[in-house]
């Protein structure tokens, strides 16, 4: 509910979890673990002293009012901006990702879709996602090298889920939009990430598009930490089972769905109109 931490009396380096029970062993497995973050830009306050956990295999909707920090906060994860203080750990807390690079950290398993599509559009789906894959190992790899039988099935499978199997060979300048957007995050999916950070997936879809993004979605969490960034509200209630609601760089509310649209801080800020 509220993001103030409440110090564990036995792990000094463990700061507390804003839901998580205090029991040690009860503490559901976390994908990634937000400590203190702030980030200013010129003075302003992008992120101010956010701390936030994501469980392993949940699907979170980010929400708030444009500028609440949103983007920041999914480019300070990546390795895009650079926080001035604090601290993103994956699952073990090993990492402080924070001072890796965007490579390393899409290597460690985090991928991002961006609000516009950045497939390549004159290739086609399946070289695409060839691509994708070229581009986990960090070494631009040509097009028509030999892909091995492992990543031939990985890429089989990650058509099917997408829902593109039938356009394979179709040049993806030439897909709808909504089938861009999949295309895009089929690439993620290619490099098997362990967590996906989604930044407003519907913009510009259609109704069915929008349907079967919620699908895709929701089918990918379970298997995936799935973070989604998104305005529309309905689509944010077919999806969601916690929000996390942001304003002004701090996070105001976090909690079921239900509860956050009854916050009356939260209907003050975002949902009031
Ligand atoms: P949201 O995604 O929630 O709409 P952003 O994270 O994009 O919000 O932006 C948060 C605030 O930080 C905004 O006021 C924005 O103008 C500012 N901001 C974001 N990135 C930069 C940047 N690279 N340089 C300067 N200001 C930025
Ligand atoms: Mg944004």
């Amino acid at each position: 509910m509220s993001a103030i931490s409440i110090p564990m009396a036995d792990a000094v380096r463990t700061p507390a979890l804003p839901d998580a029970p205090r029991a040690e062993g009860a503490r559901p497995p976390l994908a990634l673990w937000i400590e203190s973050l702030s980030v200013s830009f010129d003075g302003f306050k992008a992120l101010d002293d956010v701390t936030l956990t994501f469980e392993k295999g949940e699907l979170r909707c980010l929400i708030g009012p444009n500028g609440a920090g949103k983007t920041t906060l999914m480019d300070c994860i990546t390795g895009k901006t650079r926080p001035d203080s604090g601290a993103v750990y994956l699952e073990n807390r090993d990492t402080d990702l924070t001072r890796l690079s965007e490579v390393r950290i899409a290597q460690l398993g985090i991928g991002r879709k961006f609000q516009r599509p950045t497939v390549f559009e004159g290739h086609t789906v399946y070289e695409n996602c060839e691509l994708a894959l070229a581009g986990k190992k960090g070494v631009f790899r040509t097009l028509f090298a030999r892909l091995t039988a492992a990543e031939r099935a990985r890429i089989d499978e990650v058509l099917e889920l997408i829902g593109l199997r039938d356009a394979a060979k179709r040049q993806a300048g030439l897909l709808a939009h909504g089938q861009k957007q999949w295309l895009e995050i089929g690439m993620l999916l290619a490099q098997s990430p362990t967590v996906l950070l989604v930044d407003e997936p519907i913009a510009g879809m259609t109704h069915a598009e929008t349907e079967r993004t919620a699908e895709l979605l929701t089918g990918l969490a379970g298997t995936h930490t799935v973070v989604v960034v998104e305005h529309d509200m309905e689509f944010v209630r077919s999806i969601a089972r916690r929000v996390t609601v942001l304003h002004q760089g701090k996070v105001l509310a976090d909690g079921p769905m239900a509860q956050i649209q009854k916050d009356p801080r939260v209907i003050e800020v975002y949902l009031g109109d």
